[in-house]
């Protein structure tokens, strides 16, 4: 290939080798350079086009560039986008509505990105559990799972598992201890007076698409009721249909006393999160006490407003439950001797690789290879999750191709 000079001074050569020269390099992407997105296809500066199974980690929901959310960007862009919180807007208020009425609580707190929503949720939790629960000053306990993600600041790597989210960071935030995900038994030991909160997702997404055994949750928020214990649940992958319900914790009918949300919550487009709860919680903060340059700031809150309208109209929820067990079946049918397991929940999809077969990498280049962008999470997952606009006839004409790939073809087993 490196003899090909065309290959040589392809577009995307020319773009990898500027973002590796100026950009530092934490992360290690595929070798395709993307430049334009619609609906569940995206296309590289050379033209290929590539159907997305990753969908920016679900942040993507709606699919590329949806009309209706670009509609509503452009038309707030040319209006007002930022006008920070020392002033009120005419969109926060009408979105935070729509916001609490479609997900069932009594109040909304707006930020950006879903880690900041994460800090958002321990704050109000550690506020309620000084300020209601009645616990010792800065004694208050945080519970979290092991092979949790749930973003990357100071204090949230403080808590993650995985060694090198917090190699070369600390020193740590105290206040969080860790237990097994998916057992009841350590939730109910871990527990003690000065519990404030338990922090978990309802499925791992970036550790691996790990479901808990089912009861897991409603068993956690049975516990936590008990001992007067806020359920913290981190749906910013899971939630907003992805897994086929509006939030996953709905699978167990579970409502969280904490919900927090990102990533679809921007249709895409924009970075938006927020944290719902109802009064007694969200209620602790005073003016003052948190904030962020661009919560809730207009521009943010049309964005989301077309991203629930979406999500909501065009019955994408209803789509990924559908289509999600079929394709885990497809998937499955495979007849691959490299396949441990398949699982997931909705269209949010992990097929496991097994480790005598190396890991998951190589799978994912052969997929590219054939017009297919999915990325591994953790050494031997392939995590497939497309926009939730995504279509049967679109699959099944992607199928052929993704189970040649499970079989091994074209896949450098090392
Ligand atoms: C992506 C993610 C986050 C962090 O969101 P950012 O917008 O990247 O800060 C937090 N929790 C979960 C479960 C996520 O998947």
């Amino acid at each position: 290939m490196s003899e090909n000079p065309s290959t040589l001074m392809s577009q995307s050569r020319l773009h990898i080798e500027l973002a590796e020269r100026w950009g530092a390099r934490n992360y290690a992407p595929l070798a395709v350079v993307l430049t334009r997105g619609e609906g569940v296809w995206v296309w590289d500066v050379d033209g290929t086009r590539y159907l997305d199974c990753l969908a920016a980690y679900s942040a993507v929901n709606q699919g590329h560039c949806h009309p209706r959310i670009v509609e509503a960007l452009k038309l707030q862009a040319g209006r007002i986008t930022l006008t920070s919180r020392a002033f009120h807007n005419d969109r926060m208020g009408p979105f935070l509505q729509q916001l609490c009425e479609l997900m069932g609580y009594a109040k909304a707190l707006p930020m950006n990105t879903g880690a900041e929503g994460v800090e958002t949720a321990i704050k109000t939790t550690r506020k309620w559990g000084y300020t209601v629960k009645g616990v010792p000053e800065d004694a208050a306990e945080i519970i979290v799972a092991e092979g949790n993600f749930h973003g990357r600041t100071t204090t949230i790597v403080s808590f993650s598992t995985d060694s090198q989210a917090r190699a070369g960071f600390g020193p740590f935030t105290p206040g969080f201890k860790v237990i097994p995900y998916g057992e009841l038994a350590a939730l109910e030991e871990a527990i003690g007076p000065n519990t404030v909160g338990f922090l978990v997702e309802p499925i791992q997404g970036e550790g691996g698409v790990v479901m808990p055994p089912d009861g897991y949750l409603a068993g956690a928020a049975e516990l936590c009721r008990q001992h007067r214990v806020l359920l913290i649940a981190d749906e910013v992958q899971t939630g907003l249909g992805r897994t086929g319900k509006l939030l996953a914790c709905q699978w167990e009918d579970v409502r969280p006393d904490v919900l927090i949300l990102g990533k679809a919550l921007g249709g895409g487009m924009f970075p938006v999160s927020a944290v719902l709860a109802d009064e007694e919680i969200l209620g602790v903060f005073e003016p003052g006490d948190h904030g962020s340059t661009f919560g809730g700031n207009p521009l943010a809150a049309a964005v989301g407003m077309a991203a629930l309208s979406v999500l909501v109209d065009e019955g994408l929820v209803e789509n990924a439950a559908e289509l999600g067990p079929w394709l885990m079946d497809q998937f499955r049918a495979s007849g691959s001797p490299h396949v441990e397991q398949v699982r997931g929940r909705g269209l949010m999809i992990g097929v496991v690789i097994k480790e005598s077969s190396g890991p998951a990498k190589p799978f994912c280049k052969a997929l590219a290879k054939r017009g297919i962008l999915a990325k591994e999470t953790h050494a031997q997952v392939i995590r497939f999750a497309p926009p939730l606009v995504v279509t049967r006839e679109i699959l099944e004409s992607v199928l052929p191709d993704i189970q040649a790939v499970l079989r091994g073809e074209g896949v450098d087993l090392g």
